[in-house]
């Protein structure tokens, strides 16, 4: 039994249509409830409670202070590579993209996770395409390993691994893996990968508890919105929720609400969720699940990104480069192009390509919207009255 049965097993259709369909006394129950169930939080993302949105924040952020305290946690991701094999329309990444690549050694590696640091961050998501040649599990585990003697919390986003897999990254210290479903909408996820080994949708699915079951004690989920109709997407992540909250029960799980943005290849959203409408999601999330930590990238603006503070979110990352290399310029010697997963000569033009001001021309997975520094963001964390913590986890108060 997975999660894989139970999402077969879910009247999505009949979900979504009583979120559209719901009356605003039905999205006032629902509001008022102190326990949630599915039906219940298909009525608080419907268009009816659109017009409760000064209701739900202020309970929203009630719960959070109660649960969370006044404190917002920042993370930093460290893109380790860009290669890919796989080809996902929606990311600048994929394997058929002519864009310059490169794969930090385990001393780069360890350059950018210090300047890192010497900005405040204790708390390091590892990032990297999807190569077993470039990104093998012993170039991971030998990161993780690295940058544990000095980094307290390292987590993982990378393509998804067997259980046995996992285990040596845990054993090197990695504590949280992230993994987003992308789409949960399985024609849309089809159709928009369109090569390599992501195009299992059930495995991805059942990721997250094969990390569960390798020791991981964070696990990290959501969707991208901007594929699927984002009350299908939301209502899947919250089913997703649910089960690894009964199933996975001692792990911390954090959900995520990643926005598409633009990327190498051009490609556009083929849905939108409006601004009001992610911080009524955000709101939604929190009344559903009060202890859940809800994670806020730096792919939002920053007046959006200061306005969802206070309601519910409580993780973010700031100041992030989604190029690797991009804090130090590591690795800035050795980028290259790469085509079907092979390095090719690129022409001079290629090699000699300018870093126009960055640290290096390696190309980012998405253009970052709020592009202020980490200091910044903590001193406006402050200036709401809440607590910038650069750190989430200490492995040595791990109870197992
Ligand atoms: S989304 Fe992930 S797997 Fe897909 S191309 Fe980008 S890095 Fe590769």
């Amino acid at each position: 039994m997975s999660f894989v049965s139970e999402y077969n097993a879910l009247p999505l259709k009949e979900l979504v249509k009583r979120s559209l369909d719901a009356s605003a006394s039905e999205a006032r129950t629902a509001l008022g409830k102190a326990s949630l169930t599915l039906p219940d939080f298909a009525h608080l993302i419907s268009p009816a409670a659109g017009g409760l949105l000064e209701q739900m924040g202020r309970r929203s952020q009630a719960i959070t202070q109660q649960r969370f305290g006044k404190v917002i946690r920042l993370f930093a991701p460290l893109y380790l590579s860009n290669e890919c094999i796989n080809n996902c329309k929606y990311c600048g990444f994929s394997r058929d993209n002519a864009i310059l690549r490169v794969t930090l050694g385990v001393d780069e590696v360890r350059r950018e996770a210090r300047a890192l640091a010497a900005q405040g961050f204790r708390n390091i998501l590892l990032v990297a395409g999807e190569h077993p040649k470039f990104v093998s599990n012993g170039y991971l585990a030998e990161c993780v390993a690295t940058l544990h003697e000095e980094i307290p919390s390292v987590s993982l986003e990378v393509g998804p691994m067997e259980t046995e897999e996992y285990r040596p990254l845990v054993a090197a210290g990695a504590d949280g893996l992230v993994v987003y479903q992308e789409t949960y909408d399985r024609a849309i996820y089809d159709d928009m990968h369109t090569a390599g080994p992501k195009k299992n949708f059930d495995w991805r699915l059942e990721t997250p508890e094969r990390a569960y079951a390798a020791g991981f004690r964070r696990l990290g989920i959501g969707a991208l919105y901007g594929l699927a109709d984002w009350r299908y997407e939301a209502l899947c992540v919250a089913a997703h929720a649910d089960y690894l909250l009964r199933n996975c029960w001692r792990a911390n799980l954090t959900i995520s609400l990643p926005r598409l943005r633009p990327c190498a290849g051009e490609f556009e959203p083929l849905t939108r969720i409006a601004d009001r409408e992610l911080v009524q999601l955000v709101c939604a999330f929190r009344l559903m699940f009060p202890d859940v930590g809800l994670v806020l990238s730096t792919r939002e603006p920053a007046k959006l990104r200061d306005g969802l503070f206070p309601l519910g979110i409580t993780m973010i990352s700031a100041g992030s480069h989604t190029e690797p290399g991009g804090y130090t310029g590591a690795g800035k010697e050795k980028v290259h192009q790469t085509v079907r997963g092979r390095i090719v000569e690129a022409g001079a033009s290629e090699w000699a390509s300018p870093t126009n001001g960055h640290a290096t021309n390696a190309t980012g997975q998405f253009n970052i919207a709020d592009e202020r520094s980490p200091e910044e963001v903590a001193k406006l964390i402050q200036r709401l009255g809440y607590e910038p913590v650069w750190k989430d986890w200490d492995g040595a108060l791990a109870q197992d």
